[in-house]
């Protein structure tokens, strides 16, 4: 099987194929688009892009290897040994997968290998462990039946992801779908479809039976739409933009289908005058600027108490300013480009427009030095004599941009922090236990860090209230997405119930 995607020193990729019943092929109407790299600017590479015939074969090839294969009937322990096969490949390739992906989403290596690329393999390794775990429950009826409570696969999934975390986000949702004994169809961001295709590379060399996963290519419209909409997709989880996300909801809807959704956030990162300061300081940078800004638990609402609010804010803008911009494959970098353009020129109209507001820029600002104009740079920015209510206070501005606003005490502190339509997480900084758990307690957010950065254990539920999303990922949440629950019923004594029609029987 030829391959499609592979990291060739000389710049030159091959157009990148769709990945179809277990091998890569062209799209029915062999139309391309062009892959940009952020950090230049320059083409990375065409992409063949699928359309709804495309999507079709993929989603007909997935309900076969379903409804025919030997997929669903495997054993978990089988499946799971799938999963830990596609794990040893990409460890095996993993230096070649984190440049692939710094160069195509512009994050920074060392992010991207300390972070994403071992991420993505322990996903895969860790849902063949959770497998194991999948039981059923059994409940007996006054002795006289017992109902049997197990867990089935779905069928067809759809997982539709994101361009900021590409690998990280779709091993998450592939390996839940795939040890639960669905088949699927991946759809990655037109912005970072590399890594994804260099799946189905892996899926080769694992044997994974064909159809069992198929990759198509193309933007949310139309290749994301004519996945959600195909009649013959089961469950859709999709990761995303709170936008797009209430649009896929609506096409779901259509087909009654299942739907799990990740979306954005704007959250709150709460430090206490009593806070360790140093800790927390290095704690904000890093829920703040790691992965360029652009993380849905970005903690882009640093709201600090006012007794220490000039010291604090004084010092993360020493901090800020000492960020190092560069190439994110220098492993010096910790700020890199912006996916696109685009997003480029949408986080400088945020900048624009909380000046507009009357904030003030601290540091930063929309200017980068001259040697970075070619990319998609922008400077870490922090903006001051913010107020909640202002859009940048509110809006998910997904980059490198913060806000900092002082408050009184807990109330005021908490009034702030729910004052959002995004509830995914929460940061809290202080020594005083029972006022961090009652501040907790008070969040409505899916997950609160307290004297710590986001820390995802893959067994706990991660997702958010409010228009942050629906459903919980992780652990045996993950395999709620992934799996019908039916009841079976058997009688295990005789039992007394009424014999209608019998009367007058002997
Ligand atoms: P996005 O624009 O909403 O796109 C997400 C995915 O949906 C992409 O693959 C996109 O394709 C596709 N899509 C677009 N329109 C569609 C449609 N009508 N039907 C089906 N699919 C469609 O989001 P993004 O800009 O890639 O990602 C950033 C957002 O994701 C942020 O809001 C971030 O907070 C959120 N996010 C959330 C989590 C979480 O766990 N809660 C994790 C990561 C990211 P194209 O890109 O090819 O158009």
């Amino acid at each position: 099987m030829k391959s499609s995607v592979s990291t060739a020193p000389d710049n030159s990729y091959e157009t990148v194929k769709q990945f179809i019943d277990g091998g890569f092929c062209e799209s029915d109407s062999k139309a391309t688009f062009t892959d940009f790299e952020p950090a230049s600017g320059k083409p990375l590479c065409d992409v063949m892009i699928s359309d709804a015939r495309d999507v079709a074969r993929a989603v007909s090839c997935a309900r076969r290897a379903f409804d025919e294969g030997e997929w669903a009937a495997l054993s978990t322990a089988e499946r799971a040994y799938y999963l830990n096969t596609i794990a040893d490949l990409m460890e095996a390739r993993s230096e070649e997968i984190a440049v692939l992906e710094a160069r195509d989403s512009g994050l920074p290596i060392r992010f991207v290998k300390g972070g994403h690329i071992p991420r993505a393999i322990a996903h895969f390794r860790y849902f063949a462990e959770e497998g194991q775990r999948l039981i059923g429950e059994v409940y007996p009826l006054e002795d006289a039946y017992l109902n049997l409570v197990m867990r089935e696969p779905i069928g067809v999934a759809a997982l539709i992801t994101p361009w900021n975390a590409p690998l990280a986000v779709t091993s998450m949702q592939m390996a839940a779908a795939l040890i639960c004994g669905n088949t699927c169809v991946i759809k990655p961001s037109e912005q970072t479809p590399l890594t994804t295709a260099l799946l189905g590379e892996i899926l080769i060399a694992a044997e994974l039976p064909a159809g069992v996963v198929n990759i198509v290519q193309g933007a949310g419209n139309p290749t994301g739409q004519a996945l959600v909409n195909h009649p013959e997709v089961d469950v859709i989880s999709f990761t995303g933009g709170m936008t797009t996300g209430q649009k896929v909801m609506a096409d779901a809807a259509k087909g009654l289908k299942k739907l799990a959704l990740e979306l954005g956030g704007k959250s709150a990162n709460i430090i206490f005058s009593d806070a360790e300061l140093e800790e927390a300081l290095d704690s904000t940078m890093l829920c703040m600027f790691a992965n360029n800004g652009e993380v849905c638990t970005a903690g882009s609402r640093i709201l600090v108490q006012r007794s220490l609010f000039d010291e604090f804010a004084d010092r993360l803008k020493t901090r800020i300013g000492n960020l190092k911009i560069g190439n994110p494959l220098e492993g010096e970098t910790e700020i890199g480009p912006l996916i696109s353009r685009q997003h480029l020129q949408r986080v400088n109209e945020f900048i624009d427009l909380g000046v507009a507001e009357g904030a003030e820029i601290l540091c930063g600002g929309n200017n980068v030095a001259s040697d970075l104009q070619e990319g998609y740079y922008v400077q870490p920015t922090l903006l001051g004599n913010v107020h909640n209510r202002m859009q940048i206070a509110q809006e998910e501005i997904f980059g490198p941009v913060a806000v900092i606003i002082p408050f009184e005490d807990e109330d005021e502190a908490i009034s702030i922090a729910n004052d959002n339509q995004f509830g995914l997480s929460a940061y809290i900084w202080t020594k005083d236990t029972k006022l961090a758990l009652q501040t907790a307690r008070q969040l409505r957010v899916g997950t609160v860090s307290i004297n710590c950065p986001m820390i995802r254990d893959f067994r706990v539920p991660f997702g958010g209230y409010k228009k942050s999303g629906l459903g919980r990922t992780g652990g045996q949440y993950s395999i709620d997405i992934f799996t019908e629950i039916k009841t079976t019923c058997l009688p295990v004594n005789p039992y007394q119930f009424p014999r209608l029609g019998a009367i007058g029987d002997a």
